[in-house]
Parts: C-alpha cells; sequence; structure tokens
C-alpha cells in the first residue's frame, strides 16, 4: 500500500527546500503538506534544520522560551493555527487518501476482473477461430498432401500420401520410412484416448507433434496430421459428424416417385424420408409412391431442390445413344414368311427349322417361342420370326417396331398372285423392307412358276428370272427342294443390307410374342435388336416392367444372355406386353416402374382422348350422336383378310339413327392377348370368324369376362350382332287412351284439395292410369290421379256411365267442363329391319 502512490517520492524529493514549506502552506496543497509531515517526522526529534525556519518554529510552539528570537505572540499564534489547520488538512489528507486508494484499489480490481473477463472471451473466441481455422488448415493440408503426393511420385520420395492416408484409412501404415508405422501407432494411441474427451485429445494432439518433432523431419505431414485428428476428434465430440460436408442437390421429381427413389436422388437414407413424411400425416411405405407436390415438400424439408420434370421426360433414362462405327458388329438378318393363306407359309417355316435349326439336333424337341435362329450351309445365321402372316408384321409396325429386315413373299407355283399377295407386298414396300420371292409347290404337277413371276410383275416386282433386282426361289416346302437356295438368298440379301448393331450396350428388342402362362407367369418372347441382353437385367417393356429371371432360346434351353437379333424368351415380366412393344434395360427398378406406369397412364389418356373430335363441327356432331345414338363396340377377327372385309361391310350397315355397330378393330389371325386387352377396354364383344383365341388369349377373356364369339357363316353373324344391335334400342312408348270423363261439379275439401264430381263419359277411369286435364280440347295439365271415388269410397275402376269423385296429385285448377282424358302407356321393344 505505502507505495501505491508514484507521486509520494517525488513530493520528497522537493521537499528539504526550506522554501518550500511555506509556500506549500500558503497554496494549501496536499502534496506540500505531506512532504511536510514526512519533513517533521525526520526532523523534529534532531532540531530544527538551519534552513528550515518554519520547522524550527513549529517546534517550539508550546514553548515560548524556545522561541527563536524576534517571532511576535501573535506570529506565534498564527503560526500555530496554521499548524493546527495543517495538522487536521493531514487528517483529512490521509483519510482521503485511504478513500482514494480503496476506490483505486476496487479500480484496479475491477479492471482486472474485466481483464479477465475479456481474456476468457478472447480465449473462446480464439477457441472457435481455431477450430475454423484447423478446418481451414486441414483442408490446405490435405491439398498440399496431394500435390506433395504428386511430387513424390515425380520424385520417387514417397512420403506425402503418408498423412492422409493415416487420416483416411486409419491404422494403415503407409509410410516406407521407419517414423511411420510408429506415428500410425501413437495416432491410433491418440484416437483411443480422443474417444475419453476433448481436452485430452488435445493434448495427445500435442504430444503427437512433439514426438513428431522429435522424429526426423515430417513436421509438417505431423501438424497436419494433427490437425486432422484434432478437426475429427472435434467433430467426434459435437456429435455433428459428417454434417458439415452434407451436399444438396437438385432432385429432379416427376409427377410420381417411388419413396425409395426418391431417397436415392436425394441421397437420403428411405428410412430418414418415411420418417418425414410421417411427419407429415402420410403413412407410406418406401416402395409406395407420392405425388410431385409431397416430394417437393420432402425435399424441402431436407434442404434440397427439386426440380419438376414432366412425365415424359422419365423415359430420358432410357439410352438413345448412336454407336461408333467401331462398336457395330454384323447381326442376322430377321426374316418375315408373307403370303397368301394356303401358300405354304407355315409349311415353309417348318421344313427351315426343321432342316437347319441353329445347334438342334435333327427331331429335337423345338420350342416355338415366335421365331427361330438357322444357319446356312455358309454358316450365316438367319433368325426367322415364326409367326407367318401380315398381322404380325403390321401391329408391329402400327407399334413403331420394325422388326423384320427381309421379308420373304410366299407365293405357290399352283396358284396365282392373290389379294393378300398383294397386301403383302404394299406391306413390303410400305415397310421399305427387300423382299424375296419364294415360288412354293414347285413339286406340285401343276405348278406354273413362270406365271407367278409374270403376274409379280403387275405390282412392280420384277425378279431376277426377269432381269429385275427381287431374288427368286423356286422351292417345295414339301419335299424341302430349293430350301439351301433360299437360305443362302437371304443371307445375300442380309450382306447387301449390311445389318450391324453393337453388343456391348444395354439391351433394347421388341416383343415378337407374349402371354401368360399358368406356371411361368407373363413370358414374352424378345427379339433383341441392339446390345445384349442378360440375366438379371432390369427392363421396361411397353407397359410391363421386370427383371429378368430366365431367358430361355429357340431350343427351349436356358441361357445367361441374348446378343442382337437372337430371339428369347423372357421371365420374370410384371406383366404382359404386347406383340411389337419395345423392350429397353433400364438401371434401377424405380426408373423401370416410374416409366411402366407413365406409359399406362398416357395409354389411358390417349385412349380417352381417342374418342375426342377436334373440330367444332366433329364435336358437336359427335356430342348429337352421343346423346341419341347407341353404340354396339365389336372386335372382328377373321381368317383372311376378304372375309373380315365383308363382315366389316356388313356390320357397319346395320344400325339406323339410334344405333349402330362400331367395328373398333378387325384383323386377320387369331384372337391374341391383346384383341382381348382392346376388347376388355372397351367392353366390346370379340367375334371370331373361322378364328379361334389362343390359349391365353382364352385365358384372359375368362378372366376379364369378354364374350367370345365364334362364326362360320357370315349371315348367321350379322343376324346375331343385328339381334345384339336391336337390344341397343329405346323401348318405343305407346300410350293408350283408355277413358274421357266430363267435370261436372267441383269442391274444396280441406285437407283433400279441390275435387272434382265427373261423369265418365268414354271407356274406364282407372286410378293408377295418366291423367290430362283439357279444357277447350287443350291439354292444359298432365299427371297422375290422387283419388278416384265413387261414393266415398276409393275405388280402382270407375266405368263408363257412372259417376266418381276425382282429385289430382299436385294440381288444383279444376274447372266445371274440363274434359279428363285417362290413358296409360306401354313399352314395345323394338327390332332393326
Ligand atoms: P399357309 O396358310 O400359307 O401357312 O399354308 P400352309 O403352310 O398351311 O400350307 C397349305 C397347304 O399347302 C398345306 O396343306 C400344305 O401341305 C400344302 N403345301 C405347302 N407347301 C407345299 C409344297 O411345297 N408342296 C406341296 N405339294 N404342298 C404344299
Amino acid at each position: 500500500m505505502s507505495d501505491t502512490d508514484g507521486k509520494k517520492p517525488l513530493g520528497l524529493g522537493g521537499a528539504p527546500r526550506p522554501g518550500s514549506v511555506k509556500q506549500s502552506f500558503s497554496h494549501g496543497r496536499t502534496k506540500s503538506v505531506l512532504v511536510e509531515t514526512k519533513r517533521k517526522r525526520v526532523v523534529v526529534p534532531k532540531q530544527g534544520a538551519p534552513g528550515a525556519a518554519s520547522g524550527s518554529g513549529q517546534t517550539r510552539l508550546g514553548d515560548p522560551s524556545k522561541r527563536p528570537a524576534g517571532i511576535t505572540d501573535a506570529e506565534m499564534e498564527r503560526r500555530l493555527t496554521a499548524l493546527r489547520a495543517a495538522k487536521a488538512r493531514e487528517a483529512d489528507d490521509a483519510i482521503r487518501r485511504a478513500e482514494e486508494e480503496r476506490q483505486r484499489e476496487e479500480e484496479r480490481q475491477r479492471r482486472r476482473d474485466e481483464i479477465e473477463a475479456r481474456e476468457r472471451e478472447e480465449r473462446e473466441r480464439e477457441a472457435a477461430l481455431k477450430a475454423k481455422a484447423e478446418e481451414a488448415e486441414r483442408m490446405k493440408a490435405l491439398a498440399e498432401a496431394d500435390a506433395r503426393r504428386a511430387e513424390a511420385a515425380k520424385s520417387a520420395e514417397a512420403e506425402a500420401p503418408a498423412p492422409r492416408q493415416a487420416n483416411n484409412a486409419g491404422p494403415g501404415p503407409s509410410r516406407p520410412s521407419s517414423p511411420g508405422p510408429r506415428k500410425a501407432e501413437r495416432e491410433r494411441e491418440d484416437r483411443d484416448r480422443v474417444g475419453k474427451g476433448r481436452e485430452d485429445s488435445r493434448r495427445t494432439g500435442k504430444l503427437t507433434l512433439n514426438d513428431a518433432l522429435q522424429g526426423e523431419g515430417g513436421r509438417t505431414r505431423s501438424l497436419a496430421a494433427m490437425k486432422r485428428k484434432q478437426e475429427k476428434a472435434r467433430q467426434k465430440a459435437m456429435g455433428t459428424g459428417q454434417r458439415s460436408e452434407k451436399q444438396f442437390y437438385d432432385v429432379r421429381i416427376p409427377e410420381t416417385i417411388v419413396v425409395s427413389e426418391l431417397a436415392n436422388r436425394m441421397k437420403e437414407r428411405a428410412a430418414d424420408v418415411v420418417k418425414s413424411l410421417m411427419k407429415m400425416g402420410m403413412m407410406v411405405t418406401m416402395n409406395q409412391a407420392i405425388d410431385a407436390d409431397t416430394a417437393q415438400l420432402v425435399i424441402e424439408e431436407f434442404g434440397h431442390r427439386a426440380v419438376r420434370v414432366s412425365d415424359s421426360d422419365v423415359e430420358q433414362v432410357i439410352q438413345q445413344t448412336t454407336d461408333d462405327a467401331g462398336n457395330l458388329k454384323t447381326r442376322a438378318p430377321v426374316i418375315t414368311i408373307m403370303g397368301h393363306v394356303d401358300h405354304g407359309k407355315t409349311s415353309l417355316l417348318d421344313a427351315i427349322r426343321k432342316a437347319n435349326v441353329v445347334s438342334g439336333e435333327a427331331g429335337g424337341i423345338t420350342q416355338h417361342i415366335g421365331a427361330y435362329q438357322v444357319k446356312t450351309e455358309n454358316g450365316s445365321l438367319l433368325t426367322f420370326l415364326d409367326t407367318p402372316g401380315h398381322a404380325a408384321f403390321t401391329s408391329m409396325r402400327a407399334r413403331g417396331t420394325q422388326v423384320t429386315d427381309i421379308v420373304v413373299l410366299v407365293v405357290a407355283a399352283d396358284d396365282a398372285v392373290m389379294p393378300q399377295t398383294i397386301e403383302a407386298i404394299h406391306h413390303a414396300k410400305a415397310a421399305n423392307v427387300p423382299m424375296i420371292v419364294a415360288i412354293n409347290k414347285i413339286d406340285k404337277p401343276g405348278a406354273n412358276p413362270t406365271k407367278v413371276r409374270t403376274d409379280l410383275l403387275q405390282h412392280e416386282i420384277v425378279v431376277e428370272a426377269m432381269s429385275g433386282d427381287v431374288q427368286d426361289v423356286e422351292v417345295s416346302a414339301k419335299t424341302g427342294l430349293g430350301l439351301d437356295s433360299l437360305l443362302e438368298a437371304i443371307a445375300l440379301q442380309a450382306e447387301i443390307l449390311e445389318l450391324k448393331a453393337n453388343p456391348d450396350r444395354a439391351a433394347s428388342g421388341a416383343v415378337i410374342e407374349a402371354q401368360l402362362d399358368v406356371g411361368r407367369g407373363p413370358v414374352a418372347t424378345v427379339l433383341v435388336q441392339n446390345g445384349t441382353l442378360k440375366r438379371g437385367d432390369i427392363f421396361v417393356v411397353g407397359q410391363q416392367w421386370g427383371k429378368v429371371r430366365a431367358l430361355i432360346n429357340d431350343q427351349g434351353e436356358r441361357v445367361n444372355e441374348a446378343g442382337p437379333s437372337v430371339p428369347v424368351e423372357v421371365l420374370g415380366l410384371n406383366g404382359t406386353p404386347h406383340a411389337g412393344d419395345v423392350l429397353n434395360v433400364v438401371e434401377t427398378e424405380a426408373q423401370a416402374r416410374e416409366i411402366a406406369s407413365y406409359r399406362e397412364n398416357a395409354a389411358k389418356d390417349k385412349r380417352a382422348a381417342a374418342g375426342a373430335a377436334t373440330t367444332l363441327e366433329q364435336l358437336m356432331a359427335k356430342a348429337k350422336a352421343d346423346a341419341s345414338v347407341a353404340e354396339l363396340p365389336v372386335l372382328v377377327k377373321a381368317d383372311v383378310q376378304g372375309s373380315a372385309e365383308a363382315i366389316v361391310q356388313a356390320l357397319e350397315k346395320i344400325g339406323n339413327d339410334e344405333v349402330r355397330v362400331r367395328i373398333l378393330h378387325y384383323g386377320v389371325g387369331a384372337i391374341t392377348d391383346s384383341d382381348v386387352g382392346l376388347a376388355e377396354a372397351s367392353n366390346a364383344p370379340i367375334i371370331g370368324f373361322n378364328v379361334r383365341a389362343n390359349a391365353s388369349a382364352r385365358q384372359s377373356a375368362n378372366q376379364k369376362s369378354v364374350e367370345i364369339r365364334y362364326y362360320s357363316i357370315i349371315y348367321d353373324l350379322v343376324d346375331d350382332i343385328k339381334a345384339a344391335a336391336s337390344g341397343l334400342l329405346k323401348n318405343e312408348i305407346r300410350e293408350h287412351f283408355i277413358g274421357y270423363a266430363t267435370i261436372k261439379e267441383t269442391f274444396k275439401i280441406t285437407g283433400a284439395g279441390m275435387i272434382a264430381g265427373c261423369l265418365v263419359t268414354e271407356g274406364i277411369a282407372r286410378r293408377s292410369a295418366g291423367v290430362r286435364l283439357l279444357r277447350d280440347n287443350v291439354v292444359i295439365h298432365e299427371g297422375t290421379l290422387k283419388t278416384l271415388k265413387r261414393f266415398k269410397d276409393e275405388v280402382k275402376e270407375v266405368q263408363s256411365g257412372q259417376e266418381c269423385g276425382m282429385a289430382f296429385e299436385r294440381y288444383e285448377d279444376l274447372r266445371v267442363g274440363d274434359v279428363i282424358e285417362i290413358f296409360e302407356r306401354e313399352e314395345v321393344k323394338r327390332t332393326l329391319q
């Protein structure tokens, strides 16, 4: 305390001067007084200093004898008073000083506290900053480590990767030098200790640094490693884990999305997404689909950005890449056999198959899967579509799938070019597919191939034998004659076409046949067109999707994959696709499901839109027609085109202004699943003329309650349809007048209303009948009777000539002289002429 005032020594320094005391008195300066007090203490025990007049004066105040000479009493008194005043001031000053000292001490304490608090704050801030800096440092160190590693790679000094690996890969020692493993070990220990507490971990971090410094070099590495470790420990202690590194994505959402796929796209856990949906009150599983609005909410909740995409965008996942010429490999041609009925298409296909099936033993069990492959003598592979006729060809084309590379037009040599031959020519030309003419039944005695050739000329088919460019081969499906030549001709044509595909990509193909097999579920024969279809592939096919469970080739053998132009039966579909549907392999099940459901909805919309007219006139005409005209939709399948057309014409004639037959679809060939599907969609019966439904169509028709009717006489068919259409005619309502009555009197009866006293003039009055009120032969009301009374009794009938009381239901305006007409209605069934 005594040394607290730094001013004191200064005061003392000035004190010994004798003048200073006086001066100080006169001015009343506290400092001077202090000085004097000290001096007094020092001076008094000795004696007044020779030069200090005032000091000696004070000492002698109480003793006049010791008073210096020349000092009067008054002077002495004055001095004494001054001395007392000085003493009092001194005491005051001492108190004040003590007080000041106390205040100062308080102030100091306060400042100390302040500083301490500030320091504490500073420390904390520093700690936070340090944490940040450490993070930055860590990143920098990582980058440096990378850079060093790159350098190290160059200079063959493999030191740089060590810290990074030590951190990432954990215990694995990554430095070849000896301290490496030791350090890694130490770090491992440190890591263990980190779990015990944060403080601890810091210390261990420092230790690691020291240790590292003691080791040979590697200062930077150790520092970086330590910082990473500290960062890791910090994250661990804070329990934030990877949070700081969370990334946010643009998440594409279609109209609907399956929860698991949504989670996938956000890179979140599906369970978390389900949880978040539950919080919103939506109880869904991860396999259920949610709409885009909900999906958007979820995405935003997770902090990502939602990108709405239009429905059709889901199809974009299907690879549309074009292949480099270098990746393309020659593939087998795909051949369709067409021709008029009975010209030998089936026989030819069978003959080719029996003689040349690939790898098949002669007489071995062959499987009809809709297509098969044969090998020519020269070793070329050919793929034949096993569904002869135009139906398959056209239905595929209608779906935009061109499978066929070459058409073999079969014309019987004993016959001529027939309607279906011409049709086949048109189809092939329309599809721009090259043709080879097979003149069949050459073994027959009446065979006249030249006639066939000349006939074809009329249809602009100039065969090679006639110096044209269309190959023609004389064959006999029965004897096998010329079959090899036909195959060679096909192989040659294929060579000209230079058919190529890339087998090393995700497969795409076309469905040739599909059915619902009782044991195996939906089965589709797919002709792979590009890429290689493998077991386990996830695909979408038309409106269906699936995962390849098994692939079965045309020999009935299970195979693991099928390349371009190879037909295979595919198992593992979730539904039966249609012939002509395109199969595409996609990456994920969710994508497949999404595309399939999009297509299904689109098809539904299309069906709904198909009925919608476009122009206003059409719209009005349709509205009018819809309001008054009943339609009987039918689907016609016939054995030949000619009969199909005849049936369609006959059916279109049926009907009048009120009812008509609408042909949904007509075609040639067996009734298939797709026919049943179409019939079901329109609630139509299927008419089979000389054709039958295949097994799967029969089955699905049963399931879907689609009526299939078979006919072999057009007349019967038309009659039946006429009867069915008649059933749609509205019944005719005929009225019979059963009586008339005249009102003679009217009464108003409370509770019963207006009652008319009438006389039945004609026929009969019946209570249940309809009544009209005629006034001057004008109908003024039509309704029913409320009461029919005869002498107060309610009766059912009143005969002519009798009087009765009548009241109308909800009608009061009855007057004397009005005539009541009584009639009955009858519904009459009508028929079409
Ligand atoms: P598709 O209706 O065009 O499939 O004709 P098919 O293959 O069913 O044959 C019709 C008929 O012609 C059958 O009775 C066959 O036996 C017969 N046929 C087919 N090809 C030949 C042939 O090359 N020679 C003879 N003689 N008859 C044949």
